[in-house]
């Protein structure tokens, strides 16, 4: 069985561990590959590894770390379709699906690229006389990145390339499910110029989350994931007195007013609904349908579910791939049985699911009450629920009342309505007649309530802040002239 390697020192290095997870092939339902997972010391020596690097790295200048990014960019470029390849082959997502990973992750490597331009500091002139006041953006050593299964290249680049322009060393500990990616994005960085040490990456499970939770040298954390995990790594790594920023899970609202365009909503549900087998964090997994929309709505909807091809990334003409593991189908498929709304549509009939891969075919769910688990979990799947409301100001409770603030969208022509919506929703990224309002790379990417633990959201300005401290520097060059003894506290003059 292949086995997957961590990434040490510049280099592949095979895991000495005794636990062994399964990578499976989710097209064909096989075991593929086995993650070596990290013990405790390996995990230990990453860190080291890191924080030995890390000096030399600090010190290489801005336009040398910035040219690694650009070098990376290019290395990424013109592998997109090998990464996209992996991706496809563990993931199970389509390859244009994988190619679209790819390149919203590329995004991030362009804006690290021109990162310098954002560590600059502040500079004041003349604070008091023959005084200058000056900030300056400082890294924080040694940071771990914690990733999640459903997007193996492009979260990690999320993290890593603004942490790494920054000038510090980062340790990745991608999700054991689907790992190969990572450690070709470490290789492509190696080809780019980035020293040895300065990435490395730790395969495994919990038990390595734990070792970088409790390690002393690891000074920030950047996690994403479901949200009890999240909130279990920001308390432990917080109360260990990390920086912690940890993305959790989503519930995302599609809200569709009465005047919305009906075929180009229902086009967005689906493709937001559905795409990636709706295993991303911003897919939409409810529609609020408001007024006299649901009835078009839904048959709108029904009818594009019906051409949706699901099938394996080896097949061209597949627009849905499997899930990520049987365990996670049947836990997905077993909503369909739920009381608390109409299955209009049930992906278990898709021709797909007669074979040994975990597929599950797209699911309409109507008139979903709010107290089934339709809408009260994060199904994470291709289960598409549909809840009907009168007015707007009940569709804008929902949204507000959920626990999870991720994204949320409205759907309508009216201006006026969708300003109110973007003003009044209480979550972090909101869409006006676009369904995944991801943030592109130079705003930052992060929910509300329990769709975030923590301060700062990831990538962009934020990301930067998150990675870098400020230091301010009072400076008087001497001058005899103005020096006298003072015993009072320092004023400016
Ligand atoms: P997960 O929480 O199971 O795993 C995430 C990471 O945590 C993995 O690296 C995993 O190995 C590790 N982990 C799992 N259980 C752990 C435990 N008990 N203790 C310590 N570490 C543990 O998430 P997943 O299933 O890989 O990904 C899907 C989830 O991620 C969904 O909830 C989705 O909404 C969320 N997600 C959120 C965002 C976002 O930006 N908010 C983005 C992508 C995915």
């Amino acid at each position: 069985m292949k086995q997957i390697n961590h990434w040490l020192d510049g280099g592949a290095v095979a895991g000495t561990g005794d636990r062994r997870l399964p990578v499976w092939d989710p097209a064909t339902g096989e075991q593929q590959a086995e993650v070596v997972a990290a013990t405790p010391a390996e995990v230990r020596a990453a860190v080291r590894s890191a924080k030995a690097a890390q000096p030399a790295w600090r010190a290489a200048s801005m336009s040398r770390r910035a040219e690694v990014m650009f070098r990376f960019r290019e290395l990424v470029e013109a592998n997109r379709k090998e990464i996209a390849a992996l991706l496809a082959a563990e993931h199970g997502k389509t390859v244009a699906d994988a190619l679209g990973e790819v390149a919203r992750g590329l995004e991030n490597v362009e804006f690290a690229a021109a990162a310098p331009a954002l560590l600059k500091g502040g500079y004041t002139e003349q604070a008091s006389t023959g005084v200058d006041v000056y900030s300056i953006r400082q890294p924080l050593g040694v940071v771990a990145g914690i990733t999640p299964f459903n997007f193996p290249a492009m979260v990690p680049m999320w993290m890593f390339c603004t942490a790494l322009v920054a000038g510090n060393t980062f340790v990745l500990k991608p999700s054991e499910k689907d790992p190969s990616a990572s450690l070709l994005l470490a290789d492509l960085l190696r080809q780019a110029g980035l020293p040895a040490g300065a990435l490395n990456v730790v395969q495994g499970d919990r038990e390595a989350v734990e070792a970088l939770l409790a390690d002393p040298d690891i000074a920030a954390i950047s996690f994403v994931g479901s949200t009890p995990v999240a909130r279990f790594v920001y308390e432990t790594g917080t109360r260990a007195g990390k920086r912690v920023q940890a993305l959790g899970g989503a519930k995302n609202h599609m809200v569709v007013l009465p005047d919305a365009d009906v075929p180009i909503a229902a086009d967005a549900a689906v493709s937001a609904g559905f795409g990636s087998a709706g295993e991303r964090c911003m897919a939409v997994s409810v529609v609020v349908a408001v007024g006299s929309v649901a009835e078009p709505l839904v048959a709108a909807i029904a009818d594009r579910i019906g051409r949706i091809t699901v099938g394996p990334a080896s097949d061209p003409d597949a627009q849905m791939g499997p899930l990520i593991t049987r365990e996670h189908r049947d836990r997905v498929s077993a909503y369909l049985d739920q009381s608390g709304g109409q299955v209009v549509v049930d992906g278990r009939t898709a021709p797909a699911c007669r074979g040994s891969g975990f597929f599950l075919g797209a699911s309409l769910v109507d008139k979903v009450a709010t107290d089934s688990p339709y809408y009260t979990d994060e199904i994470f799947g291709p289960v598409l629920s549909v809840v009907r409301v009168d007015t707007y100001d009940e569709a804008l409770q929902l949204v507000n009342s959920n626990p999870y603030g991720n994204g949320a969208a409205i759907f309508t022509r009216d201006g006026g309505a969708a300003r109110r919506f973007q003003y009044d929703a209480v979550c972090g990224m909101v869409g006006v007649n676009v369904p995944i309002p991801v943030p592109v790379a130079y705003y930052s990417f992060g929910g509300w309530k329990a769709s975030l633990f923590g301060d700062l959201h990831m990538y962009g300005p934020e990301g930067l802040q998150f990675y870098t401290r400020t230091k301010v520097v009072t400076a008087r060059w001497p001058d005899p002239a103005t020096s006298v003894v003072d015993l009072g506290f320092p004023k400016v003059r």
